[in-house]
């Protein structure tokens, strides 16, 4: 068996977490039991060293993939299925999808492949919120993701930014600071899904704050909490719940997903507006000119004569 493909093991991680957090995890899984919901897979994805790794790690409370600061990340995405009280979770876990500047294709093609078959019940895009641009490879990469799974994705996706314990500068606020953050980063998701300002209530995109250091504060429960006082692993838990009772589909894989919109069909898409194109304007005007020939023959020759 590869390591890429792991047989579902119970949920031991969830036993390492302070009681505080273990009872809101298992009142989440109740509560999505209780609607049915039985399995829960969320795809991890975003660009290099961002912290997803870290991430899938922090959610499982076990140390399963690889974390690096230096970027040689694995080259295969993995799945982590964990049982829980007859619940499912599957955690998936990538690598970065830049490469030299620019997305890896390549990389994006590896991730959708192994999807075959599966159910994306939410994405977590992840990236940094100590970070203060945003740049057009963002763009690039939302647009990339769009193109792979579709514009629908992104009514199942949450935002999810790492290294959330941080001092704000030039006195801004916690909350301002994440409030700008968000709005760049959402202008930027909309504007590489194509999301119109029309849209923008179909499409939103809540936002879940990680800290994955193993100095994260924590409260008096000792549960992780961050500067403006959440606990991030519940709350992050929560958010993705949130998502996938929002009334949207889950993306299933198949391999029609994978394969694309066939070239062939892309094209045979215009074939009625090219024939009807050659209809009013090629054999119109051919039928015109013939007509006139056809008319002007018809004039005796010396009207032809004249009209020179
Ligand atoms: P990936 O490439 O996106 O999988 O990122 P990794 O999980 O491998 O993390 C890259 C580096 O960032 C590692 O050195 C992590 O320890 C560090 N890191 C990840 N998340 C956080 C975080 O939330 N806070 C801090 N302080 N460091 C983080
Ligand atoms: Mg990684």
């Amino acid at each position: 068996m590869s390591l890429s493909m792991q047989k579902a093991r119970d949920w031991t991680g969830i036993r390492g977490f302070p009681n505080a957090t273990q009872n809101k995890l298992h009142e989440l899984l109740e509560k999505l039991k209780y609607d049915k919901v039985n399995t829960l897979t969320i795809l991890v994805m975003g660009k290099g060293g961002v912290g997803k790794s870290s991430t899938v790690n922090s959610l499982l409370g076990e140390r399963v993939t690889y974390v690096s600061a230096f970027q040689s990340e694995g080259l295969r995405p993995m799945i982590f299925p964990r049982v829980l009280a007859g619940f499912t979770l599957n955690v998936i876990d990538t690598p970065g999808l830049v490469e030299g500047g620019y997305v890896n294709e390549q990389s994006l093609d590896t991730i959708k492949r192994f999807l075959l078959d599966k159910t994306i019940d939410v994405l977590l895009y992840v990236d940094r919120f100590d970070s203060y641009r945003v740049d057009n490879l963002d763009r690039q990469i939302i647009k990339a993701i769009t193109d792979t799974f579709g514009k629908k994705i992104w009514k199942r996706s949450v935002i999810g930014l790492t290294h959330a314990q941080l001092s704000p500068p030039d006195g801004l606020s916690y909350d301002d600071f994440l409030a700008r953050r968000s709005e760049t980063l959402m202008k930027v998701i909309r504007s590489g899904a194509t999301i119109k300002n029309r849209e923008i209530q179909d499409y939103d995109i809540p936002i879940a704050l990680i800290e994955n250091s193993g100095r994260c504060t924590t409260n008096d429960d000792l549960e992780k909490v961050l500067p403006n006082g959440i606990c991030w692993i519940p709350n992050m838990m929560k958010t993705i719940t949130e998502v996938i009772s929002n009334g949207s589909k889950a993306i299933y894989v198949d391999q029609k997903l994978i394969d694309g919109p066939d070239p062939n069909l892309r094209g045979k898409i215009f074939i009625p507006y090219i024939l009807a194109f050659q209809y009013f304007f090629v054999v119109k005007y051919i039928k015109g000119s013939i007509m006139g020939d056809i008319k002007k023959e018809k004039k005796p020759l010396w009207q032809l004569r004249d009209g020179f």
